[in-house]
């Protein structure tokens, strides 16, 4: 599994003419080699690879780490520099992404003899297509999270506040077996939800309005990413067309996914219904984004990515419109690209609900 995850840097190796690459961002290194711990480093060769850390994570590392060999450090720096002596390393390859002006200055004056090369932000795109395992926990927070958020429903009553909806909301993740919330929830009513992020607030929910929440957990080191939009009450006729126009995007946009497609054609097909339909200006961040290890990651799907969809990839459709002084709708749901198009990882029903 993690030879398959190491081969799609190849063409790393190839066109950056390196020996090695020096990896320091975590999440990278996780994908790589198991490491779930918050220190170390890993250096891969075409052939081998070095796993670095401190004695705080000897033990755990020999739990986790798979395929690599377990070098301890007192100082990062100094064993990075002894091993590509050791090595012999003429061309290292860094995540320029990642890495500080700080670290690569020491890096540099330590390896006076040895080339560093930025490999540059490209490098987290390895992680975008994944694989069974990574599929199997995504599929397995998603619904996690989408049956925690169906199980809180009959909280949501006038009267009861967006931070006493968010609050339950985590205790029921918890309850699930989540190990955290992917991220601070947005509970956004009335008004409030013309601000696409609208942490929750001690506003009270009231009768009539919509209330957008967009919510995910956290397990075994993989996020889901959702977001419902549900009525109080009758929301109203401009709300239910508002309504109407984003899950119409939402769903074009999702019968759009699949391999081959450029995410910036995937955006510009329900992109254009909204424009039709007058509601482009209230539309202005990326219709998606990849998610996995972390909750924001490769791809983006916008009207500038060159992304082209591949089998496995994992990505949000989350199409809004967003009206100042009126309110808002987002719908967000989270995909898997498959061989003829794509499957939900995230499983409440987007037809409006009012409760
Ligand atoms: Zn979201
Ligand atoms: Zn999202």
């Amino acid at each position: 599994m993690l030879k398959n995850r190491r081969l799609r840097l190849e063409r790393f190796f190839d066109t950056c003419g390196v020996d090695a690459i020096l990896f320091s961002n975590l999440l990278n290194i996780r994908y790589l080699c198991g490491f779930s711990g918050s220190e170390g480093a890993l250096v891969l060769t075409r052939d081998n690879a070095w796993f670095l850390c401190d004695s705080r994570y000897t033990t755990q590392a020999g739990a986790e780490v798979v395929d690599a060999e377990i070098r301890q450090f007192t100082v990062k720096l100094d064993t990075v520099v002894e091993l590509a002596t050791e090595l012999k390393l003429s061309r290292i390859g860094f995540e320029s992404a990642h890495t500080t002006v700080g670290d690569f200055k020491a890096l540099s004056d330590r390896l006076a003899g040895t080339e560093l090369v930025a490999v540059g932000g490209d490098l987290d795109l390895i992680r975008s297509c994944k694989d069974q395992v990574e599929i199997e926990r995504l599929q397995r927070v998603a619904s996690l999270a989408s049956a925690s958020l169906q199980a809180v429903l009959p909280v949501m009553v006038p009267g009861v506040s967006e931070q006493e909806v968010a609050r339950e909301l985590e205790f029921e993740m918890r309850r699930r077996g989540a190990d955290g919330r992917a991220f601070d929830f947005i509970v956004a009513s009335g008004e409030r939800g013309a601000m696409p992020h609208g942490r929750a607030s001690e506003r009270p929910l009231r009768s009539g309005e919509l209330v957008t929440i967009d919510f995910g957990a956290l397990r075994d080191g993989y996020y889901s990413d959702e977001t419902v939009t549900l009525a109080l009450g009758d929301p109203g006729e401009r709300s239910r067309e508002i309504y109407g126009i984003v899950r119409e995007r939402h769903d074009r946009a999702i019968t759009a996914v699949r391999p081959g497609i450029a995410c910036h054609e995937q955006d510009a097909i329900a992109g254009e219904f909204m424009r039709e339909r007058g509601y482009g200006e209230y539309f202005g961040h990326c219709l998606g984004h990849g998610v996995g290890l972390e909750i924001h990651e490769k791809p983006v799907v916008s009207p500038r990515s060159e992304t082209v969809v591949e089998e496995g990839m994992v990505f949000t459709i989350e199409p809004g419109i967003y009206i100042p002084g009126f309110g808002g709708v987002r719908i967000e749901d989270t995909v898997v690209a498959t061989e003829n198009g794509c499957r939900l990882l995230t499983q409440v029903p987007k037809e409006l609900m009012v409760l």
